[in-house]
Order: structure tokens, then sequence, then C-alpha cells
């Protein structure tokens, strides 16, 4: 049965012209889902009986269900491990900021990167997310934690760039006014670097923020942390970025995963400012978390932060990430593959 929570208004308005009613039935059930957060269609006590039970014979309203929650004593983050209708298992994260709360979803179930630092991938890639199912991780953890979200990351498991219709979907649903009413320029795509797709991003002039999953300066390293590298060069990786910017505006974001030994020398840092530079950019530092399955090492506190001021000396802004629920396992698939092992 198809999904309704997967249409945007303008798609539901035709999709319900087309069973013969009128249009404005299309916003009304968009706000039904997307802004009352109604889970069955006997709630949408506006519309007919007879509608009402044409709808719940022909669709179904994403609701994914909760099959754990794991809450870090230290900041308030909320990891929930959530089940979809076929049974595929995602994570997506609740935090809490000083005056507003980010949600960092999921994309794709499992994920086909195979980053040697990242939990996501190890048990591959399994499918894509739709729409509705992106939207829907926003909506349970503000049902379960009774607060508003207002901005939202895609950096939970799977390459968003390679599901990139859902995507679009997604941002052109929660940013309705009439839905969650998300502004878009608090929506952050996270990307290890699909260089097609970051131009094509690009050429639709949305005002939605990248992060560039980036975790080395020059292209051995990174494909030695990174398959992606094998595909894309840094220079057609940079020169995306560049007319990413040159189409948006929106001041770019790189993630970089220290690793001890691998990318977190002086060399690196200098490598790593020069690469950067003359772009209006943010480097994120993240000290790798480190993973059961692999053997990475995250470097002291002292050596993040000498590879911070080293950047910052070379003119890039760098930021150490604050480490939100490091209780939790909260990074990058590490509930779920500690769900499936
Ligand atoms: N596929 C997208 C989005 C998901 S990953 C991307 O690659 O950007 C979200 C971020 O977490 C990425 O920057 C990823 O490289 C990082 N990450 C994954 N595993 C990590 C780990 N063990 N430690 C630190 N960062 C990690």
């Amino acid at each position: 049965m198809k999904c309704i929570s997967d249409l945007t208004k303008e798609e539901l308005t035709k999709e319900l012209t087309g069973l013969g009613e009128q249009s404005f039935r299309g916003k009304q059930i968009f706000t039904w889902i997307h802004g009352k957060r109604a889970v069955s269609f006997e709630e949408m006590t506006d519309l007919s009986k007879a509608l009402r039970l044409k709808l719940f014979d022909r669709y179904l309203i994403c609701d994914p269900g909760i099959t754990r929650i794991q809450s870090s004593k230290i900041d308030g983050t909320k990891k929930f491990l959530l089940k979809l209708t076929d049974g595929s298992m995602i994570e997506s994260v609740f935090m809490r900021y000083r005056s507003w709360n980010s949600a960092c979803i999921s994309t794709q179930a499992g994920c086909a990167m195979g980053c040697r630092f990242c939990a996501s991938t190890i048990g591959g890639f399994i499918r894509n997310l739709s729409a509705g199912e992106m939207a829907g991780q926003i909506y349970v953890m503000e049902k379960e934690t009774g607060e508003r979200i207002s901005n939202v990351v895609l950096m939970g498991s799977g390459e968003p760039l390679l599901n990139l219709d859902e995507v679009q979907r997604f941002v052109s649903i929660i940013s309705d006014s009439d839905g969650a009413g998300i502004s878009k320029r608090n929506i952050t795509i996270s990307t290890c670097g699909i260089v097609p797709q970051i131009k094509s991003l690009a050429a639709k002039h949305l005002p939605i923020n990248l992060a560039i999953s980036l975790h080395a300066p020059n292209d051995e390293k990174r494909r030695h942390l990174m398959p992606i590298a094998e595909r894309y060069s840094l220079k057609e990786l940079m020169d995306a970025v560049r007319y990413y910017y040159d189409e948006t505006h929106r001041r770019l974001t790189f993630e970089y995963a220290l690793v001890k030994g691998e990318n977190d020398s002086k060399k690196d840092s200098d490598e790593l400012a020069g690469l950067l530079r003359g772009l209006n950019c943010v480097v994120n530092l993240i000290p790798v978390n480190p993973v059961r399955e692999n053997d990475l090492k995250r470097p002291d506190n002292k050596s993040v932060e000498d590879f911070r001021k080293r950047l910052a000396m070379g003119g890039i802004e760098a930021t150490v990430r604050r480490e939100l629920g490091s209780d939790i396992d909260s990074a990058c698939g590490q509930l779920r593959a500690r769900t499936l092992v």
C-alpha cells in the first residue's frame, strides 16, 4: 500500500483530485498528517466518513515504532532506535542545545559507502528511506520528548545524496508552513562527497546547508579512510563544493574525524588549511568515536586542540564538536550495530 506521508502538499492535492475529490482536500490532509500529526484517518474528523474510508483502503500513514531509547545523563541527548513498517531498523538522535532542539535523522537503512570508521556501514546497505519515513523520525521524537525540533541534520545512517529525490521531497514536506514549518536554512545535508549530486543539488538553489565529510587533507589519506575517494578526487570534490557555494551562498561545513596517527599531524592540519583557504567555511573536528568493529583510536584532547589552533593560525575556523551523548553510543549507527549483533 502507498504511504500517504511521502507526498508533498502539491502531490497530495493532485492525488486527491485524481480520486475525484476537491483540490482543497490535499492541503487539509497534508495539515492533518504533517501539522497535527494524525497517525490514523479516523482522527481526520472534518473529512466525511466516506472519504476517510476511501483513504484507509488506499494508503498508510507512516509512523515509525520506537524499539529503544537511550538517554544521556550528561546532556539530554536521546538516541532512538526505530522500526519501520518492513522491519528495517534505523537510528535518530534528539539533541538539546541552549535554546533549540536539533534532530539527526537517517536517510537510508544501512549504508553502502564503507567508510572505515563508521558503524552504519557494517551490515551494508538495506534500502532507501522515503520522505515520510524521514519526517516520521522527527514527529516520533517531538511526540516522545514533548519538545519542538527546529533544526535538522541529515547525518544519521545512509548517504543522503544517493537518495536525493526522497531527500528533496522530505525538505519540501518538513519546511511547509502547513506542516512542521522547519526553515530550510536550518536543514543540513551531510555527504561523503558524491560529486554529481552535489552539483545537481546546487542547481536547485535551495537555501539548505551542505556539510562535507572530508576527514583527510589529501587524496591518498582520504582513500585510506573512505572508499568514495577512489571515485572522486579532492580536486573534483572541492570544485563541486565551490559551485555549491556560488549557487547558494550558504556557509559550508567540513567534517573531519580525527584519527590518531592517521590524519591528526601538524602536516595534516597545515595541508587542510591550504585546501580550504579562501572558502567561506567552518571545520567541525570530531575526535573519532571508536567503534568495536574497527581499530581506530581517538587522539587525546591536547592533540585535538593543537590541531584546531593550527587550523586557526592558517586562517580556518574550526570547532571541536561537542560530544553530545558520548555516554550512549551516540555516534553513527552504533546503537543499531549493537542490536544487530
Ligand atoms: N553519509 C553522510 C552522512 C552520514 S555520516 C556523510 O558521510 O556525511 C555523518 C557524519 O558522521 C559523517 O561526517 C561521518 O563521517 C561521521 N562519522 C561516522 N562514523 C564516525 C565515527 N566513528 N567517529 C566520528 N565520526 C563519524
